[in-house]
């Protein structure tokens, strides 16, 4: 977490701390698992190329499956491979029994159709939640199934904050299939942690600052370091920072430091909580990842 004024701690959610206590729930869920069956939820990571970042994210995750007793497969592919060898690992995860979640890592490199490789993945197998099947259940308010990891990561943190968005106006920054559109969904689904009136913004929108202003939630998710500013929030609101931007900082140890797409400083004062960058919403998406790798388990089970 960054360096936060004392005046503001009592306003943060601690993503890092919630995070924890998701993935002790994860590991606890795991016992039961391996006492009942004899076995483990398991998640193949796919992983085409030597982009360096997704090759800390691949990591992160085998880390956290071995953390949590999981099985896990890390399958990395040369930058070169060809669609056809991807869909041919993805074919054979999709046939093996020890595997309950399967995700490829974003984004591949230019050669390889990144939405026919999630169309090709078992939908009950999608733990990323990006297969269009999925995404369907989500529109039309069906939570049983795959969650999007990122977006359901938002809802735990305002659930487990004591934040109901029943009835709230909710401003959903961003409308991209991973954040914007799929946290606008489960924000208007009908039931628990839902039922907020929702306004989505994006690049082509007109008067921002004026809806912002008439947010009491607003979750900003559109990449553009320290956007929302002050003056574009009003007093009270709940303010979720989904952003992660990398800006030189020559000041910081290794030249750059992360910043979200809120400024901090500005807006924490008007705000009656506030996600830090990093450790707010960040730490949330593996947790998520983990939690629905265990719901595919279970659904595997029933259907046996
Ligand atoms: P995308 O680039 O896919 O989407 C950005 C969205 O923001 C688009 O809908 C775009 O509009 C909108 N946008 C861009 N500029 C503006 C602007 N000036 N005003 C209004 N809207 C704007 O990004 P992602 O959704 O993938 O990611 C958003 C941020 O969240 C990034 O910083 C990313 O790193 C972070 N992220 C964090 C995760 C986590 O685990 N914490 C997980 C995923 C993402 P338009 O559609 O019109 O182009």
């Amino acid at each position: 977490m960054p360096p936060v004024k004392k005046e503001f701690l009592a306003k943060l959610i601690d993503g890092k701390a919630i995070a924890a206590e998701i993935n002790r729930e994860n590991a606890a869920e795991t016992a039961v698992i391996a006492k009942e069956y004899g076995a483990a939820p398991g998640l193949a990571v796919v992983l085409v190329g030597n982009d360096p970042a997704s090759q800390v994210y691949v990591s992160s995750k085998v880390k956290k499956c071995a953390e949590l007793g999981f099985y896990s497969e890390k399958i990395v592919l040369p930058e070169n491979a060809t669609q056809e060898e991807v869909l041919s690992v993805v074919d054979s995860l999709n046939r093996n029994p020890a595997i309950h979640g399967i995700l490829v890592q974003s984004p591949p490199p230019p050669q390889i159709d990144e939405q026919a490789i999630i169309n090709a993945i078992d939908p009950a197998k999608d733990v990323d939640c990006f297969h269009p099947l999925n995404v369907g259940k989500l529109l039309l308010g069906d939570l049983s199934g795959m969650l999007p990891c990122t977006p359901w990561g938002v809802i735990q943190l305002l659930d487990r904050s004591g934040i109901s968005p029943a009835g709230k106006h909710a401003v959903v920054l961003g409308r991209s299939n991973i954040v914007g559109k799929p946290m606008a969904a489960l924000l208007m689904a009908k039931g628990k942690n839902a039922d907020a009136t929702v306004t989505v913004c994006h690049s082509r929108t007109k008067n921002l600052a004026e809806i912002t202003r008439s947010a009491d939630i607003i979750i900003a998710a559109i990449g553009k370091p320290e956007f929302l500013r002050g003056d574009m929030v009003k007093e009270g609101a709940v303010v979720i920072d989904v952003g992660i931007n990398r800006i030189a900082d020559p000041s910081a140890p290794k030249g750059m430091r992360l910043v979200g797409d809120v400024a901090f400083d500005e807006v924490a004062p008007k705000a009656s909580r506030i996600t830090p960058v990093p450790g707010g919403v960040g730490p949330m998406t593996i947790a998520m990842l983990m939690n629905n790798t265990i719901r595919a388990f279970k659904a595997a089970m029933k259907k046996k």
